[in-house]
């Protein structure tokens, strides 16, 4: 694990952290562009949503689980967006698979 996640998933480097599991964290993100803003993050190695598998379609199903939890928690259930960037292409910068979960305020129309 090479990623700035994988350094915190290890407990190498600090984090806000919301939420933990045995294959889930989920922590605030550093530079947060709405008042919520949570990056949830599965602990196992996967580059990106498009490198998913088969294999891993449970471990994404529980993320999104933590996503309603989490809404619940910071009281965004009524409204948020949730995002993961895919390559560099699609906005990418930590290669390690994560969840961007905003919201918190009226969030624009996309595009
Ligand atoms: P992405 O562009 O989808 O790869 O998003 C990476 C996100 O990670 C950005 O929103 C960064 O602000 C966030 N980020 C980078 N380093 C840290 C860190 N040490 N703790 C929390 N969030 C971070």
């Amino acid at each position: 694990m090479t990623t700035v996640f994988g350094k915190i998933i290890r407990g190498e480097l600090p984090c806000d952290k919301v939420f933990e599991n045995d294959r889930i964290i989920a922590f605030k993100d550093i530079h947060p562009v709405a008042p919520v803003h949570l990056l949830i993050v599965p602990k196992k190695e996967i580059v990106n949503l498009q490198a998913v598998k088969t294999e891993d379609f449970p471990l994404i199903t529980e993320c999104l689980q933590v996503v309603q939890q989490l809404a619940e928690e910071f009281d965004i259930a009524e409204g948020y967006r949730l995002v993961t960037n895919s390559g560099s292409e699609g906005g990418q910068e930590v290669f390690h698979l994560h969840f961007h979960l905003i919201g918190g305020r009226r969030l624009r129309h996309l595009g």
